[in-house]
Parts: structure tokens; sequence; C-alpha cells
């Protein structure tokens, strides 16, 4: 089949060659090269009505664009910033306590600009839905791939929400300033990145036991993209241009490519489960984040590679023998412990009638799954000398998680979402707690 150009199709809806469905792209203009900020003026009055205008942004993100945003539209709209800040050098987070003010500075504007990375971006997109007016985005790092995501991650009293929004209508990313971002940030949108295999090969497995429909689209759209800079991570952390532009682009598609599935399945799988199952255990302690979300992603990664490999190498006769004598003690301590530690009863509920269905159709679809599935997922040597280029961590211990909470989160958080990944194969077969323990010698 020959490769779609899904550049034709932003701000369009389409049907789909692969699934036949019809996909729609809300974002309309994707814009990323050097000093893109100069053309924000141009790009906006294409966009929208109106000449009022707010950035959002912190103290840091209003040095890094805020700052060029406010200056580049100052002829031709009334644009001011509002500079979020938490007290004296506390970092900001996407919490709901800064909606009111946001919402308050937005009466009377046609637009929101977010000036910086994940936290303004998830607070502006919420904030403009529930104004209804458009947000741009000009990304200050390349650290995730949310700038062109649907969805608002925030923390509402003591739980993290996920909440649907309208997407960007632009996202205007200015390489002069993403290549200059902290470099922590560069390398955790490296890693990030590196989830798309293995969360597109999660996802159609989960669609081969569900029977829900999977598309390849988001895995088609990347693939050339990642090919041509994932093994140039030396040059990423040096802050070559050239690469940080392609890994840039792949992330925004990666954002695309969730808003193509209508869900988050195309560029987060089981891989980033172990993440956030660390985020909330942080969170239930009242602690920051272990790390950034893309350095514990890369190691969810390195655990999805491992576990790809391993499951690789069964036959069906292994796999039979496998299901019949794996007793599931394990398994049960692991619900108990959800259960107290995180009340997440219905999640838990759901994701236990999935592995029922998973454990009766295993046999049947292990062939399958081993001819169109576990190839889709790249090798683990490959992926450690990859983070390893990008000086990525390659141990939990790097970013203080210590054995007993890695061991945990590589057997516990495939219950923490009712979403078939490869981790419950491994789980169901007994096998997922020896690649626990390997990771965690
Ligand atoms: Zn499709
Ligand atoms: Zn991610």
């Amino acid at each position: 089949m020959e490769k779609l150009d899904i550049n034709r199709y932003f701000g369009k809806s389409f049907c789909c060659p692969y699934c036949h469905s019809r996909h729609e792209i809300p974002v309309k203009k994707l814009f990323t090269k050097t000093g893109a900020i100069f053309s924000l003026p141009d790009i906006i009055s294409k966009l929208i009505v109106g000449k009022n205008i707010l950035i959002l942004c912190d103290n840091n993100t209003y040095k890094a664009a805020g700052e060029k945003c406010e200056k580049v539209l100052s002829k031709s709209f009334n644009a001011s910033c509002l500079i979020l800040s938490s007290g004296k050098n506390k970092k900001i987070h996407a919490e709901e306590k800064y909606f009111p003010a946001i919402l308050k500075k937005l009466k009377g504007k046609d637009a929101i600009i977010t000036a910086g990375s994940g936290t303004i971006t998830d607070l502006g997109k919420y904030a403009a839905d529930k104004m209804k007016i458009p947000v741009i985005s000009v990304p200050t790092a390349p650290s995730m791939n949310a700038y062109t995501s649907g969805v608002s991650a925030f923390i509402s009293g003591t739980l993290k929400k996920t909440v649907p929004v309208k997407p960007a209508i632009a996202v205007v990313t200015d390489l002069d300033i993403i290549s200059n971002a902290p470099i922590e940030m560069i390398k955790a949108g490296f890693a990030d990145s590196l989830a798309r295999s293995f969360a597109n090969a999660d996802w159609k497995l989960a669609c081969l036991f569900t029977e829900e429909k999977f598309c390849a689209l988001p895995y088609e759209i990347t693939e050339n993209l990642e090919a041509s800079y994932i093994d140039k991570a030396r040059q990423i952390i040096k802050r070559d241009k050239r690469m940080i532009l392609k890994m840039m682009k792949a992330l925004h598609l990666g954002g695309i490519s969730m808003i193509i599935a209508g869900s988050s399945s195309p560029a987060s799988g089981g891989e980033h489960l172990i993440s956030h199952y660390l985020d909330m255990v942080a969170h239930k302690n009242k602690k920051d984040s272990f790390s950034l979300h893309g350095l514990q992603v890369g190691l969810g990664v390195m655990i999805s590679a491992a576990t790809y490999e391993r499951l690789n190498k069964l036959d069906l006769s292994d796999v039979r023998y496998l299901l019949k004598n794996h007793k599931s003690k394990e398994h049960l301590n692991a619900h108990e412990f959800i259960r107290k530690n995180f009340g997440i009863e219905e999640e838990l509920n759901k994701k236990l009638l999935l592995l029922n269905t998973l454990r009766k159709k295993l046999p049947f679809l292990w062939n399958k799954l081993k001819k169109e599935v576990f190839p889709m997922a790249k090798g683990s040597e490959e992926i450690k000398d990859i983070l390893k280029n990008a000086g990525c961590p390659l141990k939990f211990s790097e970013i203080g998680v210590d054995r007993d909470l890695a061991y945990q989160a590589i057997n516990y958080s495939r219950f923490i979402r009712p979403r078939l990944t490869v981790f419950d194969i491994a789980g169901e077969l007994g096998i997922l707690t020896d690649i626990a323990y390997q990771f965690t010698q």
C-alpha cells in the first residue's frame, strides 16, 4: 500500500486506507522550523477571528518563549502574558488550583497561546476548552507528545485526571527555542518517543483479544521518521537541530496518532503504565514524581522490550503448559494490593474480566500474535543501546526507585488500567515475576 501523506490531512476528515473508518484531525497547522515564532502573527491571523490574545506561561517559559511571543504579536494583536508562579523557586505542576485565575484572564479573549511544555499546555488546553476559544501551542521543549493531543492531564484533589479537550488549532514549534530546552527534557522526549512501537504492538494485541478495531495508520505515519533519528541519540543530546527537528515531528505525530485512534493506545501501552504507577505512588506519598515522564517511560520501554522478546521464544505447547500450571497466588496478592492502596475498584474489575478473556483466547491467538504482533516491538539490546547513547536512566535506582517499588511497578502496574498489554500475557503465564526479578537485581 502506498504511504499516506498525513500532512495533507491537517484540519480535515478523511477515509482511512488502513481501517476504512473516517478519521478527523482538528489540528489545522503544524509548523516546525527554525525561527517559526516569527511566523506566529501570520499563522494566527489566518486561523482566528479577533485580536485579543492571552499568552500563558510560567517564569521559565516566559523567558524561553512567552516574551518573544508577546513581542512578535505586539504590532498586530492585543497580546498579554499571564505568568503562573508557585512561590519562590518552586516548579509549577498541572493542578486544578490554577484554573480560576486563568479563566478570569481569558474573559474577552479570542485565543490563548500556551508558551511552555507539559504543564502549561495541559492547563491552557483545558481552560480554552471551558471558554470555547482556540489554543495555539508554542512548545518550549521536545519533552513529550501532548502538544498535538486531545487530552489534558492535571491534578484534581488527590487524583490525576485525564480529560478530553479540543486539541490546539495550531502548533508552532521554533527549533531555536526547543533545542535550547534543559537537556533532561530533551532526553525525556527522546525516551517517550521510543514507546511508539511497543504501544502500537500492545494496541494491536489488545484488539485481537477484544475484537475492537485496530488501525495501522498511527504506526505507519511515524515509522520513517522514527527510523531517521532513533540511532542518532548522541547527536540529539548534543542539541543537533536537524535531529531534534525529526524527533519533535515524530512526537507531534504521536499526539496526532492519539486523535486518530480516539484514545491514547497508539502512544501509550504497558511501558506507560509503569511510569503512571510510579507517579501514583509518588502522589500518594505527597511527593514530586520520581523523574520526568519520558525518562520513566524509557525504563518501562526496556521492560516491555524484554517481555516481548521473552514471549517470542515460547511456542504454543509452552503457552498451554504455562497457562495450566501457573498458580495465580501472586495474582490475588496484586488485586488486594491495588484495591487497598489505590481504591480503583472499577478499573480493576474491568481488567479482571478482560484477563478471563485473555486466558481463554490465548492458545488460539498465539501463532497470530507471534506472526503479527511480537515482531512490531524492538529488541531489548537495541533499546538498551539507544537509551544508553541518549544518556537516559537504564536502572530504576538511577531515578530513586528502590528494588521493592520497581518490582511492584513491573508486576502490578498492569492492573491500574482496563486495557490489555504485553504485561498481561506475561503475567497470566507467570513469567512477569521473572522479568521483574531480572530487572531489580
Ligand atoms: Zn484508520
Ligand atoms: Zn508519554
